[in-house]
């Protein structure tokens, strides 16, 4: 009697913390990025050529959102955003170095390590990290994953296309061989790339059992279906629409494997599961972006409107549509927000809370009243509600770019009536282009607008290193 009494305190205690430590831990979040995949290459999209049951599955159990975008058509830039919350522009990833793109392996630059990535925002909560797959923020040792907040990195800094694929019975003598990392250390050359996917996979799910005990953030980023696109021999030449389409199906394939396991952990009502794409689909390469305009390297819909499921049972309606605006740059003031931990508060950052929207709340609106569309350094459109103003501009950076057109005239869209950009009503409705000018101009004073050599106010350096290497050494020319 006195025994039990005397402990009771201590016993109510501890059940106490135990309850409350329940409560307040935050959740896992595993953020699915594809390479590439365009807003009509998956079944919730509506792709009938390309068989996708389990992210069939997961939009039936989650929410679809039709009106998401990235922030530039292409790698770099768009990654810069997903990890830092802000648009390329403001964190100087807005053109690889040298007038390339992207950034190529042993280039100078890659994001700052000042900037905090969506790992370092989870890290002070006792949050796992991960980043399987590819990178694409900076390849010299200052910039790779495990500087920006990632406890473990397996993949390739860079997209799978820039090595000399030697044993994809193809070779470029004047390039440094893909390299395969695992941490800091390469350990493989020129992997064979039909085996990416499934190895991914399998680092993933490891990740995820050996995380399990505390809360993780696992930022799994395909290689794929990044040209050229490859697929393991049970997805190898099975689906209709090529080479890409096997190796989107085993994209489908590998994100069932992560949530067939998240149930048997038990871990289903613990983990929000996102899944999206860096950028439009390139059409030239097997994509499609259904109804959208152009592609992948463009600021048209189809390059900067990609598929996005979110998945978490009991928290996200199951079935779900989310017809609002929103951008990646949301995701980690959003992640943050849930787990609990603290946005950058010293600097500007460009992304919003969605969790209404995603938690389905009644009447949520968009939290942006705008989103700047940039081409590398170019602001070239505005979104406003329904309505996109195609602001006149030079191609840019050269008029022989790929997609790049110049226009002398504005042009304004109602996105909700013409998603596919077919018809200038710039005429008849002169008060919203005015509008939406306004609103581009602001813009151009606080982040700039580089073809008109217009510096903005309140732009953030990109990290820089001296002395560049490539992190395999580029072989010798042949004599
Ligand atoms: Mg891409």
């Amino acid at each position: 009697m006195s025994t039990l009494a005397s402990h009771l305190p201590l016993i109510v205690f501890a059940a106490l913390a135990l309850s409350a430590s329940a409560a307040t831990r935050p959740p896992n979040f595993i953020l699915i990025n594809c390479d590439d995949l365009g807003c009509g290459d998956i079944g919730p999209f509506g792709s009938t050529r390309i068989k996708t049951p389990h992210l069939d599955r997961m939009a039936a159990e989650g929410m679809k959102l039709v009106d998401f975008h990235v922030t530039a058509g292409m790698c770099t830039p768009s990654r810069a955003s997903l990890m830092t919350g802000c648009y390329p522009k403001r964190v100087g990833m807005h053109l690889g170095a040298g007038g390339g793109w992207v950034l190529f392996p042993g280039n100078a630059r890659g994001l700052h390590t000042d900037e905090r990535t969506i790992a370092e925002v989870l890290k002070p909560r006792g949050y796992a990290t991960a980043l399987i797959g590819k990178w694409h923020l900076g390849d010299q040792p200052e910039f790779l994953p495990t500087r920006q907040g990632f406890d473990v990195f397996f993949g390739i800094p860079f997209s799978n296309d820039m090595g000399q694929m030697t044993n994809q019975g193809r070779t470029r003598t004047n390039a440094p061989p893909t390299p395969l990392m695992r941490g800091s250390e390469v350990i493989e050359l020129e992997p064979d790339q039909r085996q990416l996917t499934r190895r991914y996979t399998g680092e993933a799910i490891r990740f995820i059992e050996a995380s399990r005990a505390q809360p993780f953030f696992l930022y799994f980023a395909h290689s794929m279906p990044h040209w050229p696109q490859f697929a393991s021999d049970d997805f190898a030449g099975k689906s209709r629409q090529g080479r890409y389409g096997d190796s989107v199906e085993e994209i489908d394939w590998s994100t069932g494997q992560i949530l067939a396991r998240l149930k048997a952990l038990d871990l289903d009502a613990d983990t929000f599961v996102l899944f999206t794409s860096d950028n439009g689909g390139p059409i030239p390469r097997g994509a499609s972006n259904g109804p959208l305009r152009a592609g992948k390297g463009t600021t048209w819909e189809g390059g900067f409107r990609v598929p996005c499921l979110a998945r978490w049972p009991g928290k996200i309606p199951a079935g779900s549509v989310c017809r609002e605006l929103a951008v990646t740059m949301d995701v980690l003031p959003t992640f943050a927000k849930l787990a609990g931990a603290e946005v950058p508060a010293d600097r500007i950052i460009d992304g919003k809370d969605i969790w209404p929207l995603l938690a389905g709340q009644p009447g949520a609106k968009t939290p942006h009243e705008a989103f700047f569309h940039y081409h590398l350094g170019q602001l070239q459109a505005v979104r406003s509600g329904d309505w996109k103003l195609i602001l006149p501009h030079a191609a840019w950076p050269d008029a022989s770019a790929p997609n790049q057109v110049t226009l002398k005239q504005p042009e304004l869209y109602n996105l909700a009536a013409d998603i596919g950009e077919s018809k200038d009503v710039a005429a008849q409705h002169p008060d919203v282009a005015q509008r939406l000018m306004r609103l581009a101009e602001q813009c151009r004073e606080d982040l700039g607008d580089d073809s008109l050599k217009l510096a903005g106010k309140h732009c953030r350096e990109p990290g820089h290193v001296k002395r560049a290497r490539t992190l395999t050494p580029v072989p010798p020319r042949p004599k």
